[in-house]
């Protein structure tokens, strides 16, 4: 079932609900006001007429002629004796007297009902009309004469209900013209409403279908000022992410294989070199050893690759004990240090407050190493690494700076990008696919920090890493 089929009944069964509910309400409170109207007039004509009749039946003098009555009433209470009659019946239901025109002939009250007129109570009934009558029903008023708390008489009014049910009847004939006309007028002017205020989301539904993978055209812009503006915008914003995160796998996929391409190529070359002509045991060994650092370097790059895979998916928990930073950055400078040696490079790790923070120990020492290891790497002959701490903003600043060859400013803002590697061509002979730095990022962020980098081309680099203390 589509939206807009889904709205019109919703809508309908809403308009449907209010109008009945609407009609129901004016159909019984008009009922009500009518009713209440011939009760009224029923009770003030009983009432009216026992004054009139009260004393003479006290006395004795009970007999009325017919016509006087009604002359009576018709002199004193304006009765017509067009829509009712009026009588007087003894207890034991004799009628005394009465007006014309009188429907039921014979409405004897049985022994509970004279026990109540006999309470000086007066009882208010409806009885089916006469068969013939227009009307469906007539109401009728026994009203008590009650004389030394003895029910003498009793004087019954009735009323044709004609006029209630003609009310009523017509009340019933103008809703049901009136409720489907006003269902149909909203149906039409829903369906006009609902029209102009979809023609947004046609157009909507029309451009995405446009917009490709292989083609990310720009999504139209909402020029009105109203609520469709915003998700038009929205949209352009998720395609928008949505195309640099296509392009980024695209180039992740690219990078990868390019990456695991090169050792392979120098793997495959070797072994044809071995496998051309016989050779030296010596020989043999130095390709074989060859052949296990371009793997020992596929393997890296695997590692990281899933390590990065991983985190994306949320799948690597940082997992936060309490360590102490002094010990882990020490130790690690003592292990990098024959490293830095090689480059006749000193490494220095003196400066480092003696602190304990919560922090996952694996995966810092992991961030260090590659932080360390890349300033002895990028640095020059004789050349400084220095490790040191500084406190700043509820955190600490760990800093490791060098005075290597540092980077052009152009690279800065993609240091921190997968693959990204200053000089493609000569970071060979180091080593590295340039994955560290985004890896480190991705930890420190984990632990609520951040790492940045400052650098001067040919001088040197400081890469600082905030952590929070508590
Ligand atoms: P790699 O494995 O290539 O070292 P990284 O992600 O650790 O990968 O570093 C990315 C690139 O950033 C490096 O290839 C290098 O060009 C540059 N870089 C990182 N650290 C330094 C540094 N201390 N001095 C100069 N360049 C650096």
């Amino acid at each position: 079932m589509n939206l807009r089929t889904r709205i019109a009944i919703w809508s309908n069964v809403f308009n449907i609900s209010v109008l009945l509910f609407f009609a129901g309400g004016m159909y019984l409170g008009i009922t009500h006001s009518v009713d209440e109207g011939i009760n009224n007039r029923l009770y003030s004509t009983a009432e009216a007429t026992y004054y009139i009749v009260e004393k003479p039946i006290s006395s004795g003098n009970l007999v009325i002629a017919s016509r006087d009555f009604e002359n009576i009433l018709r002199a004193f209470l304006g009765f017509s004796g067009a829509e009712g009659y009026v009588r007087i019946v003894r207890y034991d239901g004799k009628v005394i007297s009465s007006t014309q025109n009188v429907f039921f002939q014979d409405l004897k009250l049985d022994y509970e009902d004279l026990k109540v007129l006999a309470n000086n109570r007066e009882i208010l009934r409806d009885y089916p009309a006469p068969e013939g009558a227009n009307e469906k029903r007539v109401r009728v008023i026994f009203y008590p004469i009650v004389v030394d708390n003895k029910l003498l008489a009793y004087i019954e009014v009735a009323s044709s209900l004609a006029r209630l049910e003609n009310i009523q009847n017509s009340i019933l004939q103008i809703l049901l013209i009136i409720i489907p006309v006003t269902i149909a007028m909203l149906n039409i002017g829903g369906v006009i409403i609902f029209n102009r205020g979809l023609k947004p989301l046609s157009i909507l539904s029309k451009e995405l279908k446009n917009i490709s993978a292989k083609d990310p055209k720009k999504f139209p812009q909402w020029d009105k000022d109203d609520e469709f503006r915003e998700l038009f915008q929205s949209i352009n914003d998720m395609l928008d992410r949505f195309n640099k995160a296509c392009m980024q796998t695209a180039q992740f996929s690219a990078d990868a294989s390019h990456e695991l391409r090169t050792p392979l190529t120098i793997i495959k070359g070797l072994i044809e070199v071995a496998l051309r002509s016989e050779r030296t045991v010596e020989e043999y060994q130095d390709i074989l050893v060859s052949i296990l650092e371009e793997i020992e370097r596929m393997v890296r790059i695997v590692e990281d690759l899933l390590l990065i895979s991983k985190s994306e998916a949320g799948e690597v928990l940082i997992e936060k004990k309490e360590i102490n930073i002094k010990t882990l950055l020490t130790e690690l400078c003592e292990h990098l240090s024959l490293f830095a040696n090689e480059k006749n490079i000193i490494l220095n790790c003196c400066d480092i407050e003696d602190i304990t923070i919560m922090a996952d120990a694996l995966r810092l020492r992991q961030v260090f190493t590659n932080l360390i290891d890349n300033a002895i790497k990028y640095n020059k002959e004789n050349g400084k690494v220095s490790v040191y701490t500084r406190r700043e903003n509820n955190g600490l600043c760990i800093y490791v700076e060098d005075t290597g060859i540092g980077i052009k400013e152009e690279d800065i803002p993609h240091i921190f990008d997968r693959f990204f590697r200053a000089d493609k061509s000569r970071k060979r002979e180091i080593g590295g696919a340039g994955l560290g730095l985004s890896i480190c990022k991705w930890i420190i962020e984990g632990h609520n920090g951040y790492i940045s980098v400052d650098s001067h081309y040919g001088i040197g680099t400081t890469f600082k890493v905030w952590l929070p203390i508590s």
